[in-house]
């Protein structure tokens, strides 16, 4: 029978969740999904010092976000767990006692003096530096000898001296390491904790793990993985390194670049589909033209054959303009609802709101939707609704509202709405159309100076339905203001 196709998403609980984490995790939910196969989150905590609770709640809060539920692992419990390394010591100890036993590996007594003694003279001799082999034959004296200096000792794995580390990425294709090059590594730091891979590997075999999809930075990790499978008999996974996601200037993705933690894009106001549709796009390439994929459609076509062993560039425009598309589908309460926190935020209204405030609040969101490419843009959008507008001091608008007719229009105008009945878009406009005949005045002449009275501004939105929303008094109200400039 066929093993079951198992990834997982095994991240660090050393910071907020990162773009290039919400990508990794993303591209193995993709493919369980796809496979019809499993998705497993397990915790890699065993760097104590930097591995705290917040950050892995982060985590968990963020890929719930996205959507990307998984099947087995933390939180949601499986048969192998415990999934938190920090709590699968006994495990690995085991497989170390195994390894120690079997004579695979050995433990080391050197200390960081010596050991950097040894790197360096390796270094002056022109090699790479590896481990120079001291404890691998130790003798039953020596060791007594360490023991009573007080040493604590490390674990090192015997690695082959000669020979590859060769596999088939699948998304690199061949890929080998010499043997020469690895060196026997540490397996159990001399405080007792694994090092990231061996947990790595006792945890992929044992949770039966068929495919390993992370981050390229783990490449050169791969074959002291692979050295430790060997020492233990696993059968070896299938290994997937995915690039690097870089800044728009091709260099490592950081800060200076905006924001990279998938907790701002939701800040932001950017929707969870949005976002894994872009992520999607970071590095795969769908066949065809086509950018906007539903989660359905991204589970029946991605595939790790269309994924690029280039660097990805993260685009915020592309980002943005995906947000949009899928902005632009949302219902006008689904929309209020992405835009409230940011109209509560920016002061402009406090809950609980009155239905009627409601009402009125989603149909100035709904006004200036083409407008809003992510949330966070709703405040600048609707500020002429909350805000006076300043002082016009600009020259060339205060000659538009100087012109001969204008306040002559404009005191008709707020006249003609202060007696308008019902007040909407519609009775609005024929309002103005049957001004501007009366009075001859019209095209820019008549919408410039009416503009400016408004809002402060030569263009915006729709005129009519922006009256109607201000509603009669404050609409008459800026007009008559206004007629200070004429
Ligand atoms: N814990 C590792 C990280 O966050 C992932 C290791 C792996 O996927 O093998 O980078």
């Amino acid at each position: 029978m066929n093993k079951e196709f198992k990834v997982r998403f095994a991240p660090s609980p050393t910071g907020p969740f990162h773009i290039g984490g919400a990508r990794s995790a993303l591209f193995n939910w993709l493919v369980a999904r796809h496979q019809n196969g499993k998705f497993l989150v397990r915790i890699e905590d065993t760097d104590l010092a930097r591995s705290t609770r917040e950050s892995e709640e982060n985590i968990k809060k963020a890929m719930k976000w996205l959507g990307l539920y998984w099947d087995e692992g933390i939180d949601v419990g499986g048969e192998n767990g415990p999934y938190r390394q920090t709590e699968r010591l006994p495990l690995y100890n085991a497989a170390v006692q195994r390894l120690l036993e079997e004579g695979k590996a050995y433990y080391c007594y050197c200390s960081a003096d010596e050991l950097e003694e040894s790197r360096k003279e390796q270094l002056k001799e022109g090699k790479t530096p590896i481990y120079n082999n001291h404890c691998s034959h130790l003798t039953e004296k020596q060791i007594e000898q360490y023991k009573s200096e007080g040493r604590k000792p490390a674990i090192r794995l015997r690695v082959p001296k000669d020979g590859v580390f060769a596999f088939d990425d699948m998304v690199r294709g061949h890929v080998e390491f010499q043997a020469a090059g690895v060196g026997d590594f540490i397996i159990v730091k001399s405080d007792g904790i694994p090092v990231y891979n061996f947990a790595v590997v006792i945890d992929d075999a044992s949770m039966g793990i068929t495919h390993v999809i992370r981050a390229e930075e783990h490449l050169s990790n791969t074959p002291r993985q692979i050295a430790i499978y060997q020492a233990l008999g696993y059968e070896i996974p299938k290994f997937g390194h995915i690039s690097l996601i870089l800044g728009s200037d091709h260099k490592k993705m950081s800060k200076r670049h905006g924001a990279t933690s998938v907790d701002e894009y939701r800040k932001m106001g950017y929707l969870p589909d949005a976002v894994v549709n872009y992520l999607a796009l970071l590095g795969w390439s769908p066949k065809g033209e086509r950018e906007i994929f539903s989660r359905e459609e991204l589970i029946s076509e991605f595939s790790m054959k269309r994924v690029s062993a280039n660097d990805a560039v993260f685009d915020i425009e592309k980002l943005n303009w995906i947000n949009f598309q899928y902005m632009k589908k949302l219902s006008p309460d689904e929309l209020f609802q992405v835009a409230l926190p940011f109209l509560v935020e920016a002061g402009y209204v406090s809950l609980p709101l009155s239905l009627e405030k409601e009402q009125w609040l989603k149909d100035v969101v709904w006004f200036v939707r083409d407008h809003l490419y992510y949330g966070a843009q709703t405040p600048e959008n609707v500020k002429i609704f909350f805000e006076t507008h300043p002082k016009i001091t600009d020259e060339e608008k205060i000659s538009i509202m100087k012109q001969e007719n204008s306040a002559v229009l404009i005191r008709q105008f707020a006249d003609a709405l202060d007696a308008l009945d019902p007040f909407d878009e519609d009775s609005i406009k024929k309002c103005f159309s049957f001004l501007m005949k009366k009075t001859g005045i019209k095209g820019k002449a008549a919408f410039e100076p009416i503009r400016i009275a408004l809002t402060g501004e030569t263009h915006g939105p729709g005129l009519y339905a922006m009256i109607a929303l201000f509603g009669k008094k404050k609409s008459v109200q800026l007009l008559k203001d206004s007629l200070q400039y004429c």
